[in-house]
């Protein structure tokens, strides 16, 4: 198996089985952003713990596999992670999909996404979540 098809396989085992998916019952904070050149609308929800530690986090919607896994993908890093990590882990996305910057092991499954960035249409489907979680903070820490 070559190492593309390798990625494009956790990109649709991702999407195909999206982690931590679906509405949040607890208090929490939602941002929704959406990508109409694709179509793709996504929601994140999050608890913060006093400590600004992502104590929960959830999304909602639909869209291509891209913007799916990638959401996914971020569920699993960002949890637990304080604000300020999760800001850096942020920062390390947008390089890797943006500057083409090698990931770091932070970033997890994220790195299948790499060759997403020889299409930039496609770079929109892979930040979707990561500017709609991005957003969220701001509103916290403006709040
Ligand atoms: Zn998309």
């Amino acid at each position: 198996m070559s190492l593309e098809s390798l990625y494009q396989e956790v990109i649709l085992d991702h999407a195909e089985n999206p982690h931590n998916y679906g509405e949040m019952d607890a208090p929490h904070l939602s941002y929704r952003l959406r990508n109409p050149t694709c179509g793709d609308d996504v929601t994140v929800h999050l608890v913060l713990d006093d400590e600004q530690r992502v104590a929960a986090i959830r999304f909602t919607g639909d869209g291509c596999s891209i913007s799916q896994a990638s959401a996914s993908m971020m569920m699993d890093v960002v949890e637990g992670k304080h604000v300020d990590e999760v800001h850096a882990m942020i920062a390390r996305f947008r390089e890797m999909l943006v500057e083409g910057v090698e990931p770091d092991a932070s970033l997890g499954d994220l790195e299948a996404l790499q060759g997403v960035r020889k299409f930039p249409t496609r770079v929109r489907c892979a930040t979707l979540s990561w500017h709609a979680l991005e957003a969220l903070l701001k509103e916290q820490a403006g709040a």
